[in-house]
């Protein structure tokens, strides 16, 4: 019998250096599927089309949630973001792990629909640091520093409904974190009963 993936939420505050982070994890598990949302936000700089987001417009976003092809999805700052149902399934199905980075709503709506989710929240190392990177990036047109801000404080009250939290003070050690994390959960009895009745069948 084939095992299913692991399905990996990620969640940070704008500006903990997720982007980063991920990235990071990605170089470390190359296997890992990061799936990648559909967003109508403007693209940023330094932005591509289909490897940061599939950029949309509001009309063609509203058909992806009407012919539920998202399997969540939220307004955040006044645009739509959300994670496509079919490669998100399809990976799963196949064993390969997903990761995906998204904010607390669509995280907790996540865990409703797939309850062996993990879900790890990302912490800035301070609420100083966090408003010193956001000053730092200079994208913020579609949406300003002091909203992200109030969002991030928001945002952070929900860590304790996560299952783990990790600190990005340090990149690479946060990332090993990261590959800590699912590497243990791949461990878990509940996700490994097919191994034990293997050994009783023998
Ligand atoms: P940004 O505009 O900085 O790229 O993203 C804003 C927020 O939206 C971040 O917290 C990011 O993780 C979140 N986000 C990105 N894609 C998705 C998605 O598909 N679904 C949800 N719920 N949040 C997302």
């Amino acid at each position: 019998m084939s095992k299913k993936g692991l399905l990996v939420v990620i969640s940070a505050p704008s500006g903990t250096g997720k982007d980063a982070l991920i990235e990071c994890l990605s170089q470390k598990a190359p296997d890992i599927f990061k799936s990648i949302s559909a967003t109508t936000r403007e693209m940023r700089v330094g932005e591509k089309e289909g490897v940061d987001y599939y950029f949309t417009t509001k009309e063609n976003f509203e058909k992806l949630i009407a012919d539920e092809e998202v399997v969540e999805y939220t307004k955040y700052c006044n645009n739509y973001y959300g994670s496509p149902k079919a490669p998100i399934m399809e990976n799963l199905e196949k064993g390969r792990d997903v990761v995906l980075k998204i904010e607390v709503e669509g995280a907790m709506n996540i865990r409703r629909m797939f309850p062996d989710s993990v879900l790890i929240f990302v912490l800035p190392p301070s609420i100083e640091e966090l408003k010193k990177r956001l000053d730092k990036r200079g994208t913020e047109d579609e949406c300003t520093i002091e909203k992200r801000m109030k969002r991030a404080r928001t945002e952070v009250t929900y860590a304790g409904e996560y299952d783990y939290l990790v600190v990005n003070d340090d990149l690479s050690r946060a990332a090993e974190q990261l590959m800590d994390i699912i590497k243990a959960e791949k461990l878990k009895t509940f996700r490994n009963h097919d191994i034990i009745k293997s050994i009783l069948v023998d």
